[in-house]
Parts: C-alpha cells; structure tokens; sequence
C-alpha cells in the first residue's frame, strides 16, 4: 500500500496550495485529482483580488493574468452605477485570470516544491482506523487501491465528500445556495476598466456580473439564489434576459457556457476531524455576497499544509492538534465570511426600490476612497432609514 505523510484529494487552488505548503516544509505529499486535466472544465468567473496574491506567495505573472481593472461598478436596478476601487470591490476584482492556466500553474509550484501528483485518481472512500483518518480509497483507470496518509486534506471543492465521510458537518440549505450560468463573450461592447456587477431582480437573490478578459472579451453571467427560483435551470432565462437588456453586450457571440454552484453559507463551524482538514469551497469559505473563493481557499490552504507538517514534526494527527489550523484560519478570514453573510441573508429579502435607495445614498456619499465604518457612518446621518437593515455592521 502506497503511504505519504499528508494526501489532498483535489487539485483546485486550494488543494494546490495545501499540497505545496506542506510539501515545502518537507512533507512527502501526494495531491490527487479526479479530472483528466488540472482546471479543466473551467467553472468561473476568473476574477480575483490582487492583495492576496502577495499572502500566498504567488507573484502575479503573465502566466495566467489575462486582464486588470481598476476597480468595479454596482448597478442598481433604476441603472444608477457606483465606482468602488479595485482594493474596496471583494474578493473578484483586480485581475481576470484564465482559470485553467492558474490552477495548473498552482499544481506546478506543488510539484516544484516536492509533492507527487497523480491525476485520474478520485477518492472513492476514506480508510479509518477508529475514529482516526488513515487515508483514502482511490480509484485510477478502473483499478481501486489504498493510500494510507498521516494527514488527509480535504480540497475537493462545492461538491465534497471528503467532510461527509469524516463525519462533519458539511449540508447545505437551499438559501445558502447560488445557481449560476456564464458565457464567455467575444466582440462585446463596454468599458473593460471596471467589472460590473448588477444587482436586484435581474437576478434573484444574487447579482449579474461581466467580468472583462481583453478589450472585447468578457464572461457575463449570473447567480440566483436557489430560495428565490423553481430551480437551477431557470439561471438560463435570467441571464438571457439580461443580455436582451443589454444590447452592448447581447451583440457578442458566446464562445463559452459554464454552469455550476457556490454556496453562500456561513463557512463550517468545525473544519477538522482526527486525522482529516477541509479547506476551500469543502468548508464553505466562498465569500457569501461575491461568491468569490479562489483566494479564502488558497489562504485556507497554505495554513492547513503549514498545520499537516507542524502535526508531522509532534507526530500528532488528532483533531485536537490540527484544531490550530481551524483557529488559524477563523482569526484570518471568519469575521468578513460570517459579517458577509449577514449582509446576503438582508440582501435575500431586500426589493429593487430598496436596493435603489441604498445604492443611490451611497452614489451621493461617494466609494472610492473611505472605508466601510466611514461609509456607514455618512450613511447613518444622511439616511437613518437605509441604515438600520445592518444596524448589526
Ligand atoms: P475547486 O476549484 O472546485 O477544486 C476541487 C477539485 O477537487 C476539482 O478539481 C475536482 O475535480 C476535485 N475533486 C472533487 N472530488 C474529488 C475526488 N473525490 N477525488 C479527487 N479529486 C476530486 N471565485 C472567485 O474567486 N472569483 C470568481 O470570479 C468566481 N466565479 C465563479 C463563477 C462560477 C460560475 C462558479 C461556479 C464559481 C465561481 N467562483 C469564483 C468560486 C470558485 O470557483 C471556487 O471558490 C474555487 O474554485 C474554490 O477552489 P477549491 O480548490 O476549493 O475547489
């Protein structure tokens, strides 16, 4: 039987990154991915935020930046736009990637930094000894075998069976759920120095972004809130009647469908089992208003492969010990996740007239340079009213 010290069952960015933290600090790591080709099919809009690149050790290359913008603009359902900076818009803006290319070069630097990586593997199981996680059962070409590991990390992804099978927590609730649909658009018309985000009932319980890739090249999609829908087909007529509405961009010819969910939850309460870590989309750490969560998954990653070789070193593989990374990424990113989920679940039930007061008070206060607290604080003295759907901010 094949053993390694830490095993990450999905090669997406945060499996990528977990296997290349933990291979770096010397542990034998195998990272295993169920699909032919890394990143391959893409399911994204390919907008990230370009501080995180820095926290992950990632410097931003020509390799997989496509695009950048300077920031983004909210449309409200009346047409009202406000500009935020690119530092201010969430977790999607700042640059375009092209998702396949950056997911493959983040496997490249796991591979670089000493972690074996077999593709047309899936994890069909996970072997336990007790409550204790000793590895997975793997399936490759037809041929089942076991891989016995110290560490199990749990990366892969919104439709994980890595955290059911360990025994955690990992059900969703239809409203914490977003059906989305996205073309990939050629000779579309528009201004490529902002990706456009359009809230209000073009897209029930969610929004409509474009997010630029070239000049004239944008992926235009949407998410609607499962909660608000008959169901997750109906993503297809929102986003068809958006572009009907948008002649600019409804000229443009569709070279791309890409179809898929994220969840917009609270990310798990407990993210760790005996001898098992969950990062990325497996623990919910997609951001619940953007839907952004490449970057949360990296951050979660590198800190869950420096916790697997911190447990090699004590050679302590129970909860209690890998319960450091949980603390560690809670400290990091649970704040923003749980005050963003706050601000989804009002937005859930917020109409287009709402939405329109809101974004017009904030037009009036101005975005681009002051902070959320400034930002709430104008809006408190000019209009009390808006306010007091987040008095809990
Ligand atoms: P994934 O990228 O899903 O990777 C999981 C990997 O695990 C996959 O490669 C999968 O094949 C593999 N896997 C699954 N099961 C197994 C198994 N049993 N054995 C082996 N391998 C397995 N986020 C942004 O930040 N910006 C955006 O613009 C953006 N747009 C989006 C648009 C759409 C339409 C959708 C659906 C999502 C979007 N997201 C966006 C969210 C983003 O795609 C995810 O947050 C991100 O991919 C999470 O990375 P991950 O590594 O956790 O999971």
């Amino acid at each position: 039987m094949d053993a390694y010290d830490v095993l990450v069952i999905g090669a997406g960015p945060s499996g990528s990154t977990a296997a290349k933290f933990a291979a770096k600090s010397g542990c034998r790591t195998l990272l295993i991915e169920k699909r032919a080709e890394i990143g391959v099919p893409i399911r994204c809009g390919e907008g990230i935020a370009k501080g995180w690149l820095d926290e992950i050790g990632v410097p931003p290359s020509p390799k997989f930046v496509l695009h950048e913008v300077d920031g983004a603009r909210v449309w409200a359902p009346d047409g009202t736009s406000l500009v935020v900076d690119a530092a201010r818009a969430g977790d999607e803006v700042g640059y375009t990637v092209d998702r396949a290319l950056f997911d493959q070069y983040l496997a490249a630097e796991a591979a670089r930094a000493g972690a074996e990586i077999r593709i047309k593997t899936s994890a069909v199981g996970i072997l336990k000894e007790g409550d204790q996680v000793v590895g997975a059962r793997v399936e490759h070409m037809g041929r089942t075998s076991d891989i016995r590991a110290n560490v199990v990390i749990g990366a892969d992804g919104f439709e994980s069976q890595v955290g059911r099978w360990a025994g955690l927590a990992t059900h969703l609730r239809t409203r914490d759920i977003e059906a989305c649909l996205e073309y990939t658009m050629v000779d579309v018309d528009g201004d490529p120095r902002y990706d456009d985000f359009y809230l209000g009932s073009c897209a029930p319980g969610g929004y409509a972004w474009v997010f630029w890739k070239g000049e004239d090249v944008a992926n235009v999609g949407l998410g609607v809130n499962l909660s608000r829908v008959r169901d997750r087909a109906d993503a297809r007529t929102y986003l068809d009647r958006f572009l009907a509405a948008h002649p600019d961009l409804g000229r443009g010819q569709i070279l791309q469908e890409i179809a898929g969910a994220v969840s917009v939850s609270r990310p798990l309460e407990r993210t760790v089992a005996d001898g098992v870590m969950l990062v990325g989309d497996a623990a919910r750490m997609i951001d619940p208003i953007t839907g952004g969560g490449i970057l949360n998954g990296c951050v979660a990653g590198k800190l869950a492969g420096e916790v697997a070789a911190e447990a090699l070193l004590a050679a302590d593989y129970g909860a209690r010990f890998l319960e450091r990374y949980e603390h560690r990424w809670k400290a990091r990113l649970e704040e923003r996740l749980y005050r963003n989920y706050l601000i989804k679940e009002r937005l859930l039930a917020m109409d287009d007239g709402t939405i329109n007061r809101i974004v017009h008070a904030l037009a009036e206060v101005g975005l681009q340079h002051i902070s959320a607290a400034e930002i709430l604080e104008k809006l408190r003295t000019a209009h009390p009213e808006l306010v007091t759907e987040f008095g809990f901010l």
